[in-house]
C-alpha cells in the first residue's frame, strides 16, 4: 500500500503504545483488543511490510469513528485518525473497500446520501417548501436529518420560526461531502461533491448549519482542500446562542437538571464548547457528566449503525451510564447522529435535542 512517510511515521509510533485504549469509545463497547488505536497500526503497519493484505484489515478499518479521543489523549502528538483515513482513501483508490462500504459510497455519489433515499417525509417536505424562497441566510439540514431523523430536521426549522429569522430551506440541498470524507477521505469525489455544494451556498451570505459532521467539514476540510465556500458558516448552536443573547429566542429556565452531550466535532474539530451551554443554561440547569468538552466521550452516529448497530447500541449505553453517572435524569444533544443513537437506549435517563429543551 502507498502511505504518505508521514502516516508510516505515525502508524510506526502507534503500533506497540497502550497509552490511549482505554479512550477508544468502539473499544469500550466491544472490549475488543482490535477496537484501539494501536492494533489498527498495527495492522497498517503489517501492510505496510508486505506481510499481509490491504484487504483484511479494512474492515477493522472501518470500525473507527474518527471521534478523536486518542488524538485528544495522545501526549506525543500522534494520530490515528490521519492513518486511518488516508489508508480508507488508499483503500477506495486500490479498489479494496469492503463491499459494504462501498454500496454506501455508491450511494453517496449517486443519491448524494449513503442510504440511497430519494424520498423526503411529508411532514418535513412541508417544512421545506414554506421556506424556499430566498433569504441571506439558508438552513442546511444536512443528509442525517433529511433523510434518517426528518422530525428533528422539522424541529430545527421550527427553533429559528420561533426567533422569527427569515430564513431558506433548499428543496434540493446538496451533500456537503460529510459522508463521503468519512468514507473514502479525500478522495476525487469527495471534493467533488463539495465543489458542487458550494457553489449552491454561495448564493447566501450566511449558512447555519444543523449536523456538527457537516459544520466539521464546512468549516474545516473545505479550507484544507482549497473548496472555495465564501459565505459565512454557523454552527447551528452557536447561532442558537446569538438568538438568546440578542433575546429572539426567549429563554424560561425550567430548573430541570440536565447534562449537555458536546458532539466531538464542535468541541474537538472546532474547538466549540460554551456556544451550546450557553443556551442550555438559558432554559434548564446544566450540570457536568464524566468526559465533557474536548474530552467528550462519542455517544454513535447513524451512519456507522448503517455495518455495526450492536456496536452502536453499546456505545451510546456507555454514554448514558456517565450520565447515570451524576445522577442526571436529562441529556442534552447537540448532534442528531447522537440523538438518535441516543434515543434507541433510552431507557430512565432522557434524551432530548437541543431543540426539544427551547421548544419545550
Ligand atoms: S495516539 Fe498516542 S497514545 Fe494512542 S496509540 Fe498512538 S502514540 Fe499511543
Ligand atoms: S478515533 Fe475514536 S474510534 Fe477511532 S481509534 Fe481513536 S478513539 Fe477509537
Amino acid at each position: 500500500m502507498i502511505m504518505s512517510e508521514k502516516g508510516k511515521q505515525h502508524v510506526d509510533s502507534c503500533r506497540f503504545c497502550w497509552m490511549c485504549h482505554h479512550i477508544c469509545p468502539v473499544g469500550n463497547a466491544t472490549g475488543q483488543e482490535r477496537n484501539t488505536a494501536r492494533a489498527r497500526a498495527l495492522g497498517i503497519s503489517l501492510v505496510n511490510r508486505e506481510a499481509i493484505e490491504l484487504s483484511e484489515i479494512m474492515d477493522n478499518i472501518f470500525e473507527c469513528a474518527c471521534c478523536g479521543a486518542c488524538v485528544k489523549e495522545c501526549v506525543t502528538g500522534w494520530d490515528p485518525v490521519m492513518f486511518t483515513k488516508e489508508t480508507r482513501l488508499q483503500a477506495a483508490m486500490e479498489g479494496k473497500l469492503p463491499e459494504y462500504i462501498n454500496v454506501l459510497v455508491d450511494n453517496c455519489i449517486e443519491k448524494g446520501n449513503a442510504y440511497g433515499i430519494t424520498e423526503i417525509d411529508a411532514a418535513l417536505k412541508e417544512k421545506i417548501a414554506a421556506h424556499k424562497e430566498k433569504t441571506d441566510l439558508v438552513l442546511f439540514l444536512g443528509v442525517d436529518a433529511i433523510y434518517k431523523a426528518p422530525a428533528s430536521a422539522v424541529n430545527a426549522i421550527k427553533v429559528l420560526e420561533k426567533a422569527g429569522v427569515s430564513f431558506t430551506v433548499l428543496e434540493k440541498e446538496p451533500a456537503s461531502g460529510a459522508q463521503l470524507e468519512y468514507l473514502i477521505s479525500a478522495a476525487n469525489e469527495t471534493k467533488e461533491q463539495m465543489a458542487a455544494c458550494a457553489k449552491e451556498l454561495n448564493g447566501f451570505k450566511t449558512v447555519v448549519v444543523y449536523d456538527p459532521q457537516d459544520a466539521k467539514v464546512l468549516k474545516r476540510e473545505y479550507k484544507e482542500w482549497d473548496i472555495a465556500l465564501t459565505a459565512e458558516v454557523k454552527t447551528f448552536t452557536a447561532y442558537l446562542a446569538d438568538l438568546v443573547k440578542s433575546g429572539a429566542l426567549k429563554a424560561e429556565n425550567s430548573g430541570k437538571k440536565v447534562v449537555f452531550q458536546d458532539p466531538f466535532q464542535l468541541a474537538r474539530d472546532l474547538s466549540e464548547t460554551e456556544e451550546a451551554r450557553e443556551v442550555v443554561k438559558a432554559y434548564a440547569v446544566l450540570d457536568e457528566m464524566l468526559c465533557n468538552k474536548k474530552d467528550t466521550m462519542w455517544a454513535g452516529n447513524i451512519l456507522m449503525a448503517e455495518w455495526m448497530p450492536e456496536v452502536m447500541n453499546r456505545v451510546a449505553e456507555d454514554r448514558m451510564n456517565n450520565a447515570r453517572g451524576v445522577n442526571a435524569d436529562t441529556i442534552v444533544t447537540a448532534s442528531v447522529s447522537e440523538y438518535t443513537a441516543l434515543k434507541a437506549v433510552e431507557k430512565d435517563v432522557k434524551v432530548i435535542s437541543i431543540e426539544e429543551l427551547i421548544l419545550g
